[in-house]
């Protein structure tokens, strides 16, 4: 069996028996469907009336990616500019691929379309084999890259509960079955927004043209104590965010992390030997007690390193695309055989894409591996594998024959 043949098999399988009828997409009939087919071509403009028909169409045609559109249509159906606009969800992407990470160095690959060599890390703009230009990264699912991508969630959601005032009800938080997490905005309030609107959303999540500079300090010259924030309430937005991050940043700071930020020695001493002091007085008064020996440019420093880390990584262009299609929850994302999950935004700490977006459970697969660094599925670990065959839980086969680094092989 050849390996598009078993994944193709793999995800009829799953559409014909374990996709959930029950799976939510507000006013279906209003939104476009796209299609991605493992025959390299994307199908759009379809409607549905509803999910079972949707499944239907899955199990017949089994695509290898599905999406929806954010938008709501009137006729979903018609050209772009027939379709007539009637508003979209507000949709949130969250990609590790955005986050920097120390593993990426690792994990991640590029191979040249022109002589196959693969290099590792950093892509570089020629192949330094044949100078070739057709160069393609391969990232990989790992599972520091995905806690990172999970923690952007977490803050995502923070804001948008807290700051903006949506309740739990109105959001949905998805495992995208890749690198990343998608927030879903579902209600009323933001249907009409068009994308200058959405943009707006996206700056203050993102914390762009943040005021990091302490004009206001300036001002009333750098005496005893100031605020991180213009604003009076310490309690609320931007200015509890970085408040409270200066709280967290401080109670576990080394002195490392300062010189880093290319604080000079004197400055990094007297922050370390006063700390407990400035955490005391920020815990108290939610205020700057200035201390001698760290000038105004230092604090300038702190705060703006507060802020980027306080800003919620996202790919913005998603957000302020009112036309987006989307991947749909429960189908099978075609870089992995993951699914598209349900994350419960209450437990979303427990959530482990590696056990609860696994599509498959059952069967052994026989493989043979390319390259694969050591990964997980549920509580077993495979690899690292170079060149060799394995047996592998169909999941785990799924994902490297996915991923382009195995091939299933008839005998081991
Ligand atoms: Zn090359
Ligand atoms: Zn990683």
């Amino acid at each position: 069996m050849s390996s598009l043949t078993f994944t193709h098999e793999m995800f009829r399988k799953y559409y014909a028996e374990d996709f959930p009828l029950n799976t939510s997409v507000p006013f279906i009939e209003k939104r476009e469907f796209g299609f991605a087919l493992f025959e390299n071509q994307m199908v759009r403009h379809k409607s549905f009336r509803s999910i079972e028909e949707v499944k239907f169409f899955l199990q017949s045609f089994v695509p290898c990616d599905v999406y929806f559109s954010c938008a709501y249509y009137e006729n979903p159906t018609a050209e772009m500019e027939r379709k007539n606009w009637l508003g979209a969800d507000l949709i949130f992407d969250i990609d590790a691929d955005h986050i920097p990470t120390p593993c990426e160095r690792i994990h991640d690959r590029w191979v040249c379309g022109n002589c196959g060599f693969v290099g590792r890390g950093v892509m570089p703009e020629r192949c330094p084999l044949c100078s070739g230009e057709k160069l393609s990264a391969e990232t990989w699912p790992c599972e520091v890259c995905l806690e990172a991508a999970k923690i952007e969630a977490i803050k995502l959601l923070d804001v948008l509960q807290d700051d903006f005032g949506f309740s739990k009800s109105e959001l949905r938080v998805f495992f995208s079955g890749h690198r990343g997490y998608h927030v879903h905005v579902e209600c009323e309030a933001v249907k009409a927004l068009d994308s200058m609107a959405r943009k707006e959303i996206v700056d203050y999540v993102s914390g762009l043209g943040l005021e990091t500079s302490l004009p206001h300090v300036k001002e009333r010259s750098f005496k005893k104590r100031f605020p991180l924030e213009t604003v009076k309430s310490f309690s609320f937005g931007w200015s509890r965010r970085l408040t409270d991050g200066l709280q967290t940043f401080l109670s576990s700071v080394k002195e490392d992390d300062l010189r880093k930020l290319g604080f000079r020695k004197d400055a990094v001493n007297v922050i370390m030997q006063r700390k407990d002091g400035i955490l005391r007085d920020l815990y108290n008064s939610g205020m700057v007690h200035t201390v001698r020996g760290v000038g105004l440019k230092t604090w300038e420093k702190l705060v703006k390193h507060i802020a980027t880390l306080q800003s919620v990584k996202i790919d913005t262009v998603v957000t302020t695309d009112v036309h987006r299609l989307i991947r749909m929850p429960e189908t099978l994302n075609s870089k992995t055989g993951f699914k598209k999950a349900d994350v419960q935004i209450s437990a979303i700490d427990d959530f482990d894409p590696f056990r609860d977006a696994i599509a498959f459970r059952k069967g052994m697969v026989k493989v043979r591996v390319l390259d694969v660094p050591k990964f997980r599925i549920g509580d077993e670990t495979f690899g690292p594998y170079r060149d060799r065959k394995v047996e592998l839980p169909t999941a785990a086969a799924l994902l490297l024959v996915c991923k382009g680094r195995a091939e299933v092989v008839e005998n081991v």
